[in-house]
């Protein structure tokens, strides 16, 4: 292990053989050893991207329980439902860890006299674009690793998830540590833990995001994505994989 991390710090050169070779180990491992591994390798410049769903009060236990203090961030669209915002300040009590809050450039209001009212409707991607990926490509410019909660279950589009990648967009090595975990598996953890999670998820939500493309699904019938832009072809929001389609 800690050959292949001097391999990839000094030249930032990641081949295939490297991934390979951390990915295998990282399969067996557990979500902790990733941790370990990119808190060991990468610093205070490895942070933690969360909305604040199951793996995202996961990680932010593990990384406490760990004693492994990291930024930790949420993409604030000032379209989140109150009671993330009301987790948010939950957490930030619980675990006595301060969260940072990224922004949009532009208000709701600004967003609609500039592109027209809802364009979440409209324009989805550009919606999605303006007010997460982008500040969160700016948030990340000085960064050089990003912990996130993906997870292969989660969606058809994120089942080639891998435990550690190359985030091309954004320039940083992605961390996926609950890459093969399912849901069942994370919330039985939360559960057994006692931690606090979002109550919408006891309300049919299994994904959260901003209140105007999060609908509940409809049992297990459905993946636990399928209520974000709910009828739309859109599945991901850009900031995992990019939906882009010319919206700068
Ligand atoms: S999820 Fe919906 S409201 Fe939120 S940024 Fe994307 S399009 Fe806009």
């Amino acid at each position: 292990m800690s050959k292949l991390m001097e391999q990839i710090i000094p030249n930032r050169t990641l081949t295939n053989g490297l991934l390979n070779g951390l990915n295998a180990q990282f399969q067996s491992a557990g979500p902790d050893q990733a941790l370990l591994w990119g808190y060991r390798t990468f610093g205070s410049d490895m942070v933690l991207g969360t909305g604040f769903g199951l793996s995202g009060m996961f990680l932010i236990y593990r990384l406490w329980e760990l004693g492994i203090r990291i930024p930790i961030f949420y993409l604030d669209t000032h379209l989140l439902f109150d009671e993330t915002y009301a987790l948010k300040n939950r957490v930030e009590q619980r675990f006595g860890l301060p969260i940072t809050r990224v922004s949009p450039e532009l208000t709701v209001e600004e967003q609609a006299a500039r592109y027209g009212d809802k364009l979440w409707e409209s324009n989805p991607d550009r919606c999605c674009y303006l007010r997460k990926v982008r500040p969160l490509r700016n948030y990340l410019s000085d960064k050089k690793a990003w912990v996130t909660g993906v997870r292969r279950s989660q969606s058809e589009s994120r089942s080639d998830t891998q435990f550690v990648e190359w985030d091309p967009e954004n320039e940083v090595i992605k961390i996926n540590p609950l890459a093969s975990w399912t849901s069942d598996k994370v919330w039985n953890y939360i559960q057994g833990k006692g931690l606090p999670y979002n109550p919408l998820h006891d309300e049919g939500y299994p994904s959260i995001g901003c209140i105007p493309c999060t609908q509940p699904v409809n049992g297990e019938k459905e993946d636990e994505r399928a209520g974000r832009w709910s009828g739309l072809e859109k599945t991901e929001c850009g900031i995992h994989l990019s939906s882009r389609k010319n919206v700068e």
